[in-house]
């Protein structure tokens, strides 16, 4: 019997303000219906998901692909991992400067590498010789992120640099990361997530989400999961993992996001939201932020929102 697919996106939790909403929405929206393209033809969860992140890393809404936030030295540095549920086989890149689509690196080297994870120079030159053009960092970079870094830099010069702690445990802050599980005709699950990581990160720096099983997990026998917030907090939780496991004692998804909120929260006073979906269909979305930008689909309905109700 063939299972009923489900999809489900995200696009970062955090205080999404009024004005940017609508642009969240149509973002998200946009990326459901691919990933939904590849679902109703017969297609994998893993391309499913991979279609549905290129799509928010194209969108310069997003913290993610072009248009992502600048690192302290004013360069774009992105991270993605993206992990097939059936294999438990995984492609993660981090700190890559000259990518539009590190999913689709990651994808290559899930599919055509005996390795996991790649970093820096050394995953751009597996890309380039897996048939994926390399650009110029300035290709990533919009004038917003520009002014947002010089804007950001200036405040922490006039702290002076040492007192001003990055706004990162504010929940308010500004992440944008995006990701995707789905689960296809043939009952598989996958999920990507991919990021640009913090606003004024230090060079180098990786976040939670290119991470096996914190930013990002997937198995058939428990749940794919896709995490987006304070990374450094959801690093020490390994959430995405620890979620899943949830689901594979028993819990229902939707219940399992919730609990995850709430020790990321109470255990490091880290924020962030989850999407979560189990080999069943069930699904679970939860935010500890004011608001998360979420949309899914199913063969019989489809929602998105900026605010999960059930959180
Ligand atoms: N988790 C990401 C990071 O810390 C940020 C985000 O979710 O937007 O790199």
């Amino acid at each position: 019997m063939p299972t009923d697919p489900v999809l489900v996106v995200h696009g970062g939790a955090w205080a999404i303000p009024d004005d940017m909403v609508e642009a969240h929405l149509r973002g998200v929206a946009n990326a459901r219906a691919a990933g939904w393209r590849v679902l109703e033809r017969g297609g994998t969860a893993l391309d499913a998901v991979e279609e549905a992140v290129v799509v928010m890393e194209d969108d310069e809404t997003f913290d993610a692909g072009r248009g992502s936030f600048l690192n302290r030295d004013g360069k774009v540095q992105l991270d993605a991992l993206i992990m097939d549920g059936a294999t438990l086989r995984a492609g993660g890149v981090g700190c890559v400067e000259h990518l539009r689509n590190p999913v689709r690196a990651a994808r290559k080297i899930l599919s055509e590498s005996p390795h996991v994870y790649f970093v820096a120079e050394g995953a751009e030159k597996f890309a380039a010789q897996h048939g994926i053009p390399l650009c110029k960092n300035e290709d990533l970079i919009i004038a917003r992120e520009v002014e947002r870094l010089r804007e950001y830099q200036a405040e922490a010069n006039s702290h002076g640099n040492e007192l001003f702690a990055p706004a990162f445990d504010d929940p308010t802050t500004s992440v944008d990361t995006v990701g995707s599980v789905a689960l296809d005709h043939n009952g598989n699950l996958a999920a990507a997530t991919s990021t640009g990581g913090t606003l004024n990160k230090a060079p180098g720096r990786l976040g939670d989400s290119s991470l096996i099983g914190c930013g990002c997990y997937a198995d058939n026998l428990s749940a794919a999961a896709s995490t987006t917030g304070w990374g450094e907090p959801i690093m020490k939780l390994v959430l995405a993992k620890w979620t899943v496991d949830r689901v594979a004692a028993g819990n229902l998804p939707e219940w399992s996001a919730l609990e995850a909120m709430n020790h990321l929260k109470q255990r490091v006073n880290g924020h962030g939201g989850i999407i979560l979906l189990n080999p069943e269909g069930h699904i679970g979305i939860a935010h500890n932020t004011p608001r998360m930008a979420w949309a899914y689909k199913t063969v019989k309905r489809q929602e998105a929102g900026v605010i999960r109700g059930d959180t």
